[in-house]
């Protein structure tokens, strides 16, 4: 099997928002209040979690640097925490989009920034069919949420199609930055089935070369984020210890799966911007 073949998988947005309402609430304990990956400067950084994870949604922001008034998209915005982050720092409009209606109602429940004129709005919303007009937002971003999705094109064609021009898009993604072991092919189809995700070779250059926009950045922070993959691990592990049964066991495989897909070299993440000439 060749990497090529983990590009595919067959998960509808319906089942990998099902799983974001059952997985929510591990992964925002894990996270510290976000949905995705923490970022230290090295081994030695103890910074803890909130606010690592905060940090990369800061590095999002800085690419993104809107100008007051904007209208941004957090495509696949998780329970709001990121678009919250950007809107109590900058007087834009951000309306987020999930396939997850319990992530969609803890969100619409946060409080509006105090103080500062940034607001954030959620709906339930498939990436791969936008449901905006052309040119509607002058930035987009879409952080650990293209790897869910089976029609990367069509997602990245509709970002670029809601993009004003000159809008930007930042891509916070993991990706694999080489063949995988012979050994590892099996453990990162498992991996991939059972979190409802691909993993991509380095695609999301072409992804948006492909759907009109120019690359204006690409940067590797893997080993900067991969601290993430075994905090996750252990919060897994610590949540299947307080259920039984069924959801005991896939909760400890949620564990082991995640602890291992750390340990692969080829998994990389990348910080990508790209914007709309
Ligand atoms: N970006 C958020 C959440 C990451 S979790 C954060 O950084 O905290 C992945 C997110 O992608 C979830 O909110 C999930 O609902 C969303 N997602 C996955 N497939 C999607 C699709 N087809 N359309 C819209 N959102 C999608």
């Amino acid at each position: 099997m060749s990497n090529t073949m983990l590009t595919q998988h067959p998960h509808t947005p319906g089942e990998v928002g099902t799983m974001y309402n059952d997985y929510t609430d591990v992964f925002n304990r894990a996270l510290g209040g976000n949905i995705h990956v923490g970022y230290w400067d090295d081994d030695f950084d103890d910074t803890p979690v909130p606010e690592a994870t905060d940090r990369l949604s800061g590095l999002v922001a800085e690419r993104l640097a809107p100008a007051e008034g904007d209208d941004l998209i957090d495509v696949g915005c998780g329970h709001g925490s990121t678009a919250m982050y950007i809107a109590a720092r900058h007087a834009v409009q951000i309306t987020g989009v999930s396939v997850s209606k319990y992530q969609v109602e803890l969100a619409n429940g946060r409080p509006q920034p105090a103080d500062v004129p940034g607001q954030a709005t959620f709906r339930v919303a498939d990436a791969m069919e936008l449901p905006f007009a052309d040119e509607s937002f002058h930035g987009a971003y879409a952080i650990e949420s293209l790897m869910h999705m089976k029609d990367k094109e069509a997602a990245m064609r509709h970002i670029a199609r809601c993009l004003r021009p000159g809008g930007r898009l930042v891509v916070a993604e993991a990706f694999l930055g080489g063949e995988l072991d012979r050994s590892d092919v099996a453990l990162m189809a498992d991996t991939c089935s059972f979190f409802k995700l691909s993993m991509t070779s380095d695609v999301y250059r072409q992804l948006m070369e492909e759907a009109g926009l120019k690359v204006v950045d690409l940067t590797d922070v893997s080993e900067n984020i991969r601290r993430s993959y075994g905090i996750m691990a252990d919060t897994w592990r610590e949540a299947a210890r307080e259920v039984d049964g069924a959801k005991a066991s896939e909760w400890k495989t949620a564990a082991d799966l995640t602890e291992w897909f750390g340990t692969v070299s080829q998994v990389r993440y990348g910080l990508m911007t790209a914007v709309r000439p």
